[in-house]
């Protein structure tokens, strides 16, 4: 089969690196607009689960990530007043980068072809499309959906919260989640280590995600701040938790507010979407990557048996969209998705 996939997030790799497990004669082209080493983030976690997922269905890979991991067993919920520590959920942390990296060069020894710098403009598609496959995994904000919404019949339910995506060299014990109030509002952070390759860190850290209302955003003035007025506010605000540490911005520093996305259609004639341009999950369940590679496996499964590619796709949804609407709605539930004060 010729593949084409627009992004090379997780899910684009994840998928023609097991697309090439089941045939070497598949010809997969990736087309990414950055660079190898350009991501934005800072670590994703996984739980033990996720890990046995991704050894049944790659053990070189999965070997890879797990020797560049970071691995604790408790969630801890850091309220002002008490921190309570809930022992026996295995987590591991990773750098968004470092596992990218792993994954692109697991394609890279498949046979698959990275095209890096590749900024595809929606004129292009038609061309792209020229193929047996044309897979849509360009993020939350895919212009691939936009562009075919016709199709896909999309909705985006952009949330009112606002949130930040920092880093710090504080290496917190666990997954963590810390609650403090000032006089602006209640902020809510999400914390979590893994070991950093590159600048701005190296060695231990932690990703540290702060979330708050709209209006406590705008009381403590966040939104006319600059990046290191912004990094030194937040800190101050966790500065117990944070023991001191400094909060920093990778790359530059973006306030978001968490879009919801989800697809009424998931495929039409050759056209797929998977991963985020197909739907997101809060970060406040950790599981956008999971999700990914999850799409990743089952549309992979889906092609296996000589289905046609409109059996394959039509097989994919079938055994995927139930439990990711179970996801999306379990994400939704989150407290942090209320976007209130909910303590
Ligand atoms: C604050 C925050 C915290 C998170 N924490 C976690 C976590 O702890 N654990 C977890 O599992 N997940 C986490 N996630 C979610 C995770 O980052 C995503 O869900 C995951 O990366 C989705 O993978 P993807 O391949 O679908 O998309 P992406 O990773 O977004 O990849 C899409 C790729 O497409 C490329 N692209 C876009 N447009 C074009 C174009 N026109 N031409 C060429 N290339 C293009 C982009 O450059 C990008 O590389 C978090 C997300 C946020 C925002």
């Amino acid at each position: 089969m010729k593949i084409n996939i627009l992004g090379g997030g997780p899910a684009s790799l994840y998928f023609a690196i097991l697309m090439m497990k089941r045939d070497p004669a598949h010809v997969i082209t990736v087309f990414e607009r950055d660079g190898p080493e350009d991501t934005f983030g800072w670590g994703i976690v996984f739980s033990g689960r996720t890990f046995q997922f991704l050894e049944e269905n790659d053990a070189l890979s999965h070997a890879r990530i797990v020797a560049c991991s970071q691995t604790w067993e408790d969630v801890i919920i850091g309220h002002p007043l008490e921190t309570i520590a809930i022992g026996g959920n295995l987590f591991s942390g990773i750098a968004r980068l470092t596992f990218l990296n792993i994954l692109q060069q697991r394609c890279l020894e498949l046979g698959v072809d990275l095209r890096y710098h590749a900024n595809i403009g929606a004129e292009q598609l038609p061309a792209l499309r020229e193929c047996d496959l044309f897979v849509g995994a360009d993020g939350s904000n895919s212009m691939f959906r936009k562009y075919y919404e016709d199709l896909f019949l999309p909705t985006i339910d952009l949330r009112q919260n606002k949130f930040v995506w920092l880093g710090t060299p504080q290496s917190f014990d666990g997954l963590a989640m810390y609650f403090r109030e000032n006089a602006a509002g209640v902020f809510i952070a999400h914390a979590y280590r893994f070991v950093a390759a590159d600048k701005p860190l190296n060695g231990a850290c932690s990703t540290f995600v702060v979330e708050c209302a709209p209006e406590t955003w705008l009381r403590a003035g966040l939104d006319k701040m600059g990046e290191a007025d912004t990094c030194a506010y937040l800190a101050g605000v966790f500065a117990e938790p944070l023991q001191g540490h400094a909060l920093l911005a990778n790359k530059f520093l973006r306030w978001l507010n968490f879009p919801i996305v989800k697809n009424k259609r998931w495929h039409h004639g050759n056209l797929v979407l998977l991963g985020d341009a197909l739907h997101t999950a809060h970060f406040s369940i950790g599981s956008g990557t999971k999700l990914a590679l999850e799409d990743a496996a089952a549309l992979a499964d889906a092609f296996s048996g000589q289905r046609s590619v409109p059996a394959a796709l039509s097989e994919f949804e079938r055994k995927r969209k139930r439990w990711v609407d179970e996801f999306q709605d379990a994400a939704l539930r989150s407290p942090y998705l209320a976007g209130k004060c909910w303590w």
